[in-house]
């Protein structure tokens, strides 16, 4: 689904959905409203966190991907893998019986996210970019998250590529090296969330994706899991690997990259946490932090909304898988890495993130400031009790609603009640406006 600005993963399926308003209280972005008994989504607000998908009873939300079987268009089949897919398997599945059903699956190659960690782990303990706090560009719902709630802190977004992106890159080159053309192979990306899905399709950099495809992370875990089963522990090849260090398979999890930033560091997950923290940062109520990794998940992608395992169990399980490799202190997989470390470096960098502010009423900075007093002034008539029966997330949203022209103020059941004892609305009226925003189910 495309948006002014971003390409969104979820959907809403009108069909199923009850129209219940859980997603709506949740969601961090005030993106949701009630109208006609359904869920609608305001596709410039939505940051694809998640959370409205992670809290519908229903299942009314589906986030959408490639089919698996394009893969099959190329004659060379890459997967990158991040490491919490690893982690939702038992421990008694070794990662090589994992890598090894991926290829039976069909994948030519295989590579695991955490190549290159050691040049971000360098950026970070000698950053360039001037800007404190640097806030980590690690997890793509963050950075949309400030791009449009918190749009002045876009510089202070670090300009680096993605471990995802990293893989990517060194197995593009390492493919054309041995002289594989690049139209003959196909890279896909295992994704534990929408919002991975959504920076694939929509890149931040006006460069192309490195990807072909993205396959959402329960999907494929369904088919590795029974082939698993089917094969018992038996493998039919053994599969060529690169060993990741400890640092590399930590580094998705909480506090995996912020240990190795200079100075003061913060590590916080969950988006509302996350939410939380920076609007303290912006009203400068907290400071001299030098770097924030800042995750919407929690427990961080160990807790991906594609996610089937237990978060908790993935973080133990990739923890006791870093705690039986040998740190070697500067993050290094191994020789091959160090081999492309000049390529990848070069191609490190990403360009300036743009702010896509959703709290601008108007693209015009006289109407935008006009439209506000207006807000403000209707917020003075409204309860600000934030009910929700309006179909908005709260009486600011609804003020908003109305002079973006997308809402009335007798959407309000206080304002109903006040006009129903004054005369100036009738009850049949009011009764209209409840079966547009609720649906006539609901009052039958
Ligand atoms: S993905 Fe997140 S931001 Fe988007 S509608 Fe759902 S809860 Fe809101
Ligand atoms: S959570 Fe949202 S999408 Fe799911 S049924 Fe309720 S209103 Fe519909
Ligand atoms: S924390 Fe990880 S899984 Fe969650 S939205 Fe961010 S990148 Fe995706």
């Amino acid at each position: 689904m495309e948006s002014g600005y971003f390409h969104h993963a979820l959907e809403i399926i009108e069909d199923i959905c009850i129209g219940c308003s859980h997603c709506m209280t949740v969601c961090p972005t005030e993106a949701i409203r009630v109208k006609q008994g359904k869920a609608k989504l305001f596709e410039d607000r939505c940051v694809d966190c998640g959370q409205c998908y992670h809290h519908c009873p229903v299942n009314a939300i589906r986030v959408a991907h490639d089919d698996f079987n394009d893969i099959f268009n190329f004659k060379y089949r890459v997967v990158v893998v991040p490491t919490v897919f690893i982690g939702q398997f038992p421990e008694e599945f070794s990662t090589n019986l994992i890598y090894n059903t991926l290829h039976e699956l069909g994948f030519t190659h295989v590579i695991e996210c955490g190549p290159g960690v050691e040049l971000l782990m360098e950026a970070y303990s000698s950053p360039v970019q001037k800007a404190r706090p640097l806030i980590s560009s690690f997890c793509p719902a963050i950075v949309r998250l400030i791009q449009v709630k918190f749009p002045s802190l876009v510089d202070n977004v670090t300009l680096l590529k993605a471990p995802l992106d990293i893989a990517a890159l060194l197995i593009k080159k390492k493919l054309t090296d041995s002289g594989i053309p690049e139209k003959e192979t196909g890279i896909f990306y295992i994704t534990p969330c929408a919002a991975q899905i959504a920076a694939i399709k929509n890149p931040q950099d006006s460069t192309s994706s490195l990807f072909n495809g993205v396959i959402n992370m329960d999907l494929i875990y369904n088919k590795v899991y029974s082939q698993l089963h089917k094969n018992g522990k038996k493998f039919s090849q053994q599969p060529e690997r690169l060993h990741l260090s400890k640092e590399e398979i930590e580094w998705t999890l909480t506090n995996g990259e912020a240990v190795h930033a200079k100075g003061r560091s913060l590590a916080i997950d969950e988006i509302h946490n996350v939410i939380d923290f920076l609007e303290k940062l912006e009203n400068e109520t907290i400071s001299d932090v030098d770097f924030l990794e800042l995750r919407a998940c929690d427990q961080s992608c160990a807790g991906g909304i594609l996610g089937t395992a237990n978060r908790f169990l993935t973080v133990e399980r990739l923890r006791n898988r870093g705690a039986n490799v040998k740190s070697n202190g500067n993050g290094h997989s191994n020789d091959e890495i160090i081999q492309y470390a000049g390529f990848i470096k070069k191609h490190l960098a990403t360009e300036p993130i743009k702010p896509q502010s959703m709290l601008k009423l108007d693209e015009d900075m006289l109407k935008a400031m006009n439209k506000m007093k207006q807000a403000s002034e209707i917020m003075r008539s409204l309860p600000g009790v934030d009910c929700g029966i309006c179909g908005t997330p709260g009486c600011s949203a609804l003020a908003e609603d109305i002079v973006r022209g997308n809402g009335r103020i007798e959407q309000c059941i206080f304002i109903q009640r006040r006009k129903e004892q004054t005369g100036t609305q009738s009850l049949r009226d009011s009764f209209y406006i409840m079966e547009q925003i609720w649906g006539r189910d609901k009052l039958e």
